[in-house]
This record gives structure tokens, sequence and C-alpha cells, in this order.
């Protein structure tokens, strides 16, 4: 940390990950200004408050890069492509994220990173290995992309054994120097393309994550591009390649056999070729997509060296954040389930997976998406369709075009009691058996806050249903 001491350092961008970087860097010793694009009344507050501590702000001008430069640090917002880091890459001035930031700062002897990426699952799989490892023992917090910052726990006070960490693309973009101990891609889809700018750019920072002496790099077998990351990866001999799959394993993967989580990469036993980890019904919920995650949790945590009994306990111990596959509740044999998370098609794709027969609510903003093979996909399994929010007209084509013989219901209103209103139209279509499914393939800013919002006015729907349902008490 000592050689940040008079290094003059640009912090690009305020906010939830700015003002922290930039305090962190000032009380280094580092002479740091911090430049953003716009001076609404937020980020004047924030400039006052960095002012205080004798930290430059330029507010106004996010594209220029300060004459002596040595090292930019940025925030996740501001794209590869911003003129500030053109510049600095002219000038040869290194780009840092908070991760990299973090991973330099890290004590001595400081706890090795299990990372996770991918397109969808991080936060769940980060969870579930979090879990995994306390059980076993180990002094552990679940860090990264999902709310918790790095940097705060690399400078606490503290002490960690391993950190389960849940890393970004945007984030791996800029860590260029960080060494897990072992790493899992869990899927690679179409997201966030506007930011790297081509698919093929995103798949290459998701890369990033496996490097030289990285102990296991776990991919998912039923995804060719993330083993294709490995296989491309710059890794030296001694790194295992460790894949996981739905289906029996081979060796080196983890994989499911007769209704059991099973370890084919590290087993101890040679009498044995198979380690038995967990029962299925131990993963909640028992999703396929969510049973991937258990095993690429798993799989980091046994890279570890965690032992099989704690794989059990940690994966029986977890419990799903809310938005994600929640069960709300059964009215009149139909059963509600809220995953509000399900912001993109990959997302909405596992959770119509999940189950046979489903009302579907779904619709939002696009974010450039295509529908099609989402519709394709899910057309056997849909009774109905209730779609909103601003861009509804493409999925409602998207199910004409693959679907036409299932009901589309459209909700053109946008105020608050949209949802009830779709949730009750859900209601009318759903037939007991079925599931009525919020999984929006959208984000949610055109009508709600974000998705904890949208899955809240959804959740509130239904137990108002239930309510109702029950009578008077
Ligand atoms: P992330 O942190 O990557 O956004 P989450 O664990 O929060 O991932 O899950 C986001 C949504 O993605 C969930 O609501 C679920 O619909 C879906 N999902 C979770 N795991 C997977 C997976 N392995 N493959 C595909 N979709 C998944």
């Amino acid at each position: 940390a000592e050689e940040f001491k008079g290094v003059a350092v640009v912090v690009a961008g305020l906010g939830v990950s700015g003002v922290p970087a930039a305090t962190v860097l000032h009380g280094l010793g580092a002479r740091v200004t911090v430049v953003n694009g716009t001076a609404g009344d937020k980020q004047r507050a924030e400039a006052a408050e960095l002012e205080a501590l004798g930290v430059t702000v330029r507010l106004g001008d996010g594209d220029t890069l300060p004459e002596g430069t040595e090292l930019v640090v940025t925030t996740p917002g501001w794209k590869p492509v911003s003129p500030l880091f053109l510049a600095a890459e002219e000038a040869g001035v290194p780009v840092w994220g908070d991760v990299e930031l973090a991973w330099r700062l890290r004590k001595p002897g400081a706890a090795p990173w299990l990372a996770v990426t991918g397109t969808n699952g991080k936060t769940t799989t980060t969870r579930i290995l979090a879990a995994i490892l306390a059980a076993a023992g180990l002094r552990t917090a679940a860090v990264g992309n999902i709310g918790v910052s790095l940097l705060d726990v690399v400078l606490g006070e503290q002490e960690y054994d391993v950190l389960a960490v849940e890393l970004s693309s945007y984030q791996l973009h800029w860590a260029p120097s960080i060494r897990p101990h072992s790493a899992a891609v869990l899927n690679l889809a179409p997201d966030h393309l506007d930011w790297h700018g081509s698919m093929a750019a995103y798949a290459a920072d998701k890369g990033r994550i496996y490097h030289g002496n990285t102990v296991a790099c776990v991919y998912n077998a039923a995804d060719p591009e993330t083993e294709r990351l490995v296989r491309e990866a710059d890794v030296e001999e001694g790194c295992r390649a460790i894949a996981f799959t739905l289906d029996a394993p081979r060796p080196s993967q983890f994989g499911v056999v007769d209704g059991l989580l099973v370890d084919r990469a590290f087993v101890e036993d040679r009498a044995n070729n198979a380690q038995e980890l967990a029962e299925t019904g131990d993963v909640t919920p028992p999703a396929p997509h969510n049973i991937a995650n258990a095993l690429a949790a798993a799989a980091l945590a046994r890279a570890f060296g965690v032992a099989p009994a704690a794989v059990r306990e940690g994966l029986r111990a977890f419990t799903p954040d809310a938005h994600r596959i929640a069960e709300v509740a059964t009215v009149g044999g139909v059963t509600y389930v809220d995953d509000s998370k399900a912001t993109n098609t990959h997302a909405a794709e596992a959770s119509l997976a999940s189950y046979p027969s489903i009302v579907w609510l779904a619709g939002g903003l696009a974010k450039g998406a295509e529908f099609d093979e989402l519709a394709a996909r899910a057309a056997g399994r849909l009774r109905a369709a209730v779609l909103f929010g601003a861009d509804r007209a493409l999925i409602r084509e998207a199910l004409a075009r693959h679907a036409p013989q299932v009901p589309v219901t459209e909700l053109d209103r946008t105020d608050t009691g949209a949802m009830s209103a779709a949730v009750a139209m859900a209601q009318d279509l759903a037939q007991p058996g079925d599931t009525v499914l919020l999984a929006p393939a959208c984000a949610s800013m055109d009508m709600f806050t974000n998705y904890n919002q949208r899955g809240d006015m959804f959740a509130d729907a239904v137990r108002a249903l239930a309510d109702a349902s029950a009578g008077p008490a």
C-alpha cells in the first residue's frame, strides 16, 4: 500500500463505487482527482463530501485525462471506449477497476479467492459456495458484485480463511492481475453487449477469470463457450479443467447419478471412482439450472479441499435470495412463483424449463434482446401469457411465430395497480396444477424502481389473492 503515496490517481466516476475508491486511495496518500461527466445535485453532494477530505473533484468533464495522471481507477458503469480510457492507453497509463485495486491492497497472507462469473446464476452460486465453506468451518464471506465491496473486506479488520467472490464481466475487464485460487464460468449468453461492444469481447472478459496457476478451472459441460474459455486460457501444467454436468459425470467432472450429486474430480478413495456429495433434494430450489449452480459451487469448494459432508451441510443450509424462483403461495391449486430477477432471456429460459404448465408473466425493457429462441423453447409449457411493459410487443410477436396456440393477454397500463391486474388475469387463465410464473426476461425500469420492487408487487398481489380466497378469518 506504500506504493500509492504521492501517486497521481484519477478515479472515473462517483457513486457507490467511486466515492469509496477515492476515499481509500486518498487515505493511502495518493493525490486523487475524481472526474465525472454529469453534475447533478447528487454528484455535487458527493463531491462536497470528498472535497472536505482534500480530494479534488472535477464535475462536467469525464473525457479529458488530467496532465500527469499515473493511474486511472474506474467504476463499473464506464464503457471501455470512453475517451478517458483511450487517452490513458495513449499515455501508457494503466486502468484498474475496484477489484484490481482490492487485489493489490490485500495484506500478505490474505484469504485466497474462489471466484464465480457467468451470465446468470452468479449470485446464487456465490452464496451456495459461501454456505458450503462456512459449513466446513472456514471463516468466509460472499463478496464482490454481490453488494459487499471487496475493497471493504480486503482493508477491514475481520480475518477470513477464504472468500467466495462474485465477479461481473465489467469487473473482470479491468482486473488484469487478479489470481483466484480457483474459478468458475457458469454459462455465457448475450448480455451487456452495449458495454463490451461484442459477444467476443464479452466472452473474452469472462475468460480473464482463469489464469496461469488457477488450481481448478471450472466450466459448464453443456456450454461449449465456457469450455472454449478454459481451453484458450493461458494456464500452466497442474491446473485442472473441471466440468459440471446434469448428466452422469465422466472423470474430472461433477454430475448427477440417480438423484445424487457426484464428484469424479477430487476423489481421495482410489477404490471408489466417484464421491457422493448430496441429494438433488438438498438443493433449494431443486430446479435443473440450480443443481448446476450447486455443482459449480461444490467443484470450487472441493478444489479448496472441503470435505463431502460439508458440501451437503452447506447445500442444506442455503436459502435463496428474494425474487429468484421464490414460491410465494398456492391459491386454488395454482402455485405463484416470483422470478423477478430473470431480467434477460437466458435467465427466464431456466425458470420456464422448471415447470410443466405455466401462465407466464413477462415484459419490460428488452435491452436489445430477441425472444424467438425463448418462445420456441417455452412453447410446449405455456398455458397462457400475460404481457406488460414497454417492449411487450416483441414477446407477443415471438410467441405468435413460435407458439401461436398460446393465448396472449396484454396489459397496457403502467400505473402502480398494473401488477395486481396482471396477477388477476393470470389467475383467470390458470388451472389447478399450473404455475403462475413471473419471469419477465426484461429489465424492470420502465414500470418499477428495480426488479426487487417488481417482485414485491407481484408477491403482494398474490398474497392478497390468498387472503381473499381464505375468506374472512
Ligand atoms: P446473477 O447474479 O448472475 O444475476 P442470480 O443468481 O441472481 O444470477 O440469478 C439470476 C436469475 O438467473 C435467476 O432468477 C434465475 O432465473 C436465473 N438463473 C440462475 N441460475 C442460472 C443458471 N445456472 N442458468 C441460467 N439461469 C439461471
